[in-house]
């Protein structure tokens, strides 16, 4: 089907909740996709920083392929024989990243394991300080999801503002605000929940020392940390988790989904043993999340994550990409950790134009704010690639300025 068919198609049969882009992809093989017309484009996005192997990576698929033909789906009310050996997997990189064991609940999306999470905090704050501690703090400009609890979570008024009214127990800060965070944190408080690199709000890091202070403070009020790494995790700043690039951390509770299946549906949301332990049979489940398809898909990600070493890869070709696109004329300011990047475009230069452009050149890369693109590459991108990408964007900016 070509586009025209499929836009049709599209505008009469599914809800109208996006602003897409002018193109359908029907193909992929690593850092490339093919469109509906058999034109080829570099992806510099992987499908918002999920496709983090690439495209169609070929012991990815055999292992889904594999899977399916084997058993897909049993429900959790039967143990199957991937879910817990993915737990398993998850829990030895947690662990090693904040010193401390703990256990994994298996969701479908980055939403729902938010979704987890939230619950568990107020479980485990009501539970050791009182009914009324159930309340969660998070940051301005963040993005947890768009269930309604995640979108209380969210700090963006102009996205909830359709929705009131909210579950209530949500508010929100100024990110990187230690003073606003303090104010802010009463006896109700049971979690502070904050995303190491603001994905959506910009690729915005936390500045340094922020998540130190904000640990430090968590511990005096009794409050738990939850780091949402739905799309800092798993290799995508240079390291497994964004929190390791600052000091002494340890969230409560961690977050993940995005490139946990390299584009399969899985979340996780991981807690500290005692955390965990706040959780009772009953208290949460899901029909699909930890399924043996996407288990099976998680850990064969894992395996190839581990074994190409996917963060070092990430953090090398993250630095080649800051420094070609900081050599753009019109791009005043880089900013990021490893493979997510955001640059800053001149004054005057709309960035959603320059992606738009970018994609008629071939380049798939997103406006994430009004003045900035960003850039999250599959982890596994070449040297050559990287260049290849800025090159395109180079031509395009200059076209556009
Ligand atoms: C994408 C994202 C989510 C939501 O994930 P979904 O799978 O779209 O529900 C939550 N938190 C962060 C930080 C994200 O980037």
């Amino acid at each position: 089907m070509n586009y025209d068919d499929l836009w049709k198609l599209d505008h009469e049969h599914v809800m109208q909740t996006y602003g897409r882009q002018p193109v359908a992809f029907v193909r992929g093989d690593g850092a490339r996709l093919w469109d509906s017309e058999g034109k080829e484009y570099l992806d510099f996005l992987s499908g918002l920083a999920t496709v983090s192997l690439g495209h169609a990576h070929p012991e990815v698929a055999d292992a889904i392929a594999d899977q399916a033909r084997t058993l897909l789906h049993v429900s959790n009310l039967y143990l199957n024989d991937q879910q817990p050996k993915l737990a398993e997997r998850l829990d030895l990189l947690l662990t090693s990243a904040t010193g401390t064991a703990g256990q994994v609940f298996f969701a479908n999306s980055g939403a729902e394991s938010n979704e987890c999470a939230i619950k568990l905090a107020r479980r485990h704050g009501q539970a050791n300080g009182g009914p009324e501690r159930f309340h969660v703090v998070s940051a301005y400009n963040s993005f947890h999801g768009r269930t309604l609890t995640t979108l209380a979570a969210t700090g963006q008024p102009q996205k909830q503002e359709t929705f009131q009214p909210l579950p209530t127990g949500f508010r929100q800060v100024e990110f990187a605000d230690i003073d606003a965070l303090r104010a802010a944190m009463d006896e109700r408080v049971c979690a502070v929940l904050l995303e190491p690199v603001q994905g959506e709000g910009g690729v915005q890091a936390a500045p340094p020392g922020y998540l130190e202070a904000v640990r430090a403070l968590c511990d005096e009020r009794e409050a738990l940390l939850v780091l949402d790494e739905v799309q800092t995790g798993l290799g995508r700043t240079g390291k497994w988790f964004g929190f390791e690039h600052s000091g002494d951390v340890r969230p409560d509770i961690v977050t993940m989904a995005k490139a946990l299946g390299n584009g399969m549906p899985i979340g996780a949301c991981w807690a500290r043993r005692d955390v965990a332990a706040a959780f009772k049979p009953g208290d949460h489940a899901t029909t699909f999340g930890g399924q043996p398809l996407a288990a099976r898909a998680a850990l064969t990600v894992l395996d190839v994550m581990e074994r190409e070493n996917a963060p070092g890869r990430a953090e090398q070709r993250g630095k080649q990409l800051m420094q070609e696109l900081a050599a753009i004329p019109e791009v005043v300011d880089v900013r990021g950790l490893g493979l997510l990047v955001a640059a800053e475009l001149a004054e005057g230069i709309a960035a959603a134009s320059v992606a738009s452009a970018c994609l008629g050149a071939g380049l798939v890369v997103n406006a994430v704010t009004p003045t900035s693109l960003r850039f999250a590459p599959p982890l596994l991108v070449t040297e050559a690639e990287i260049d290849r990408g800025v090159a395109i964007l180079r031509e395009v900016v200059r076209g556009v300025a």
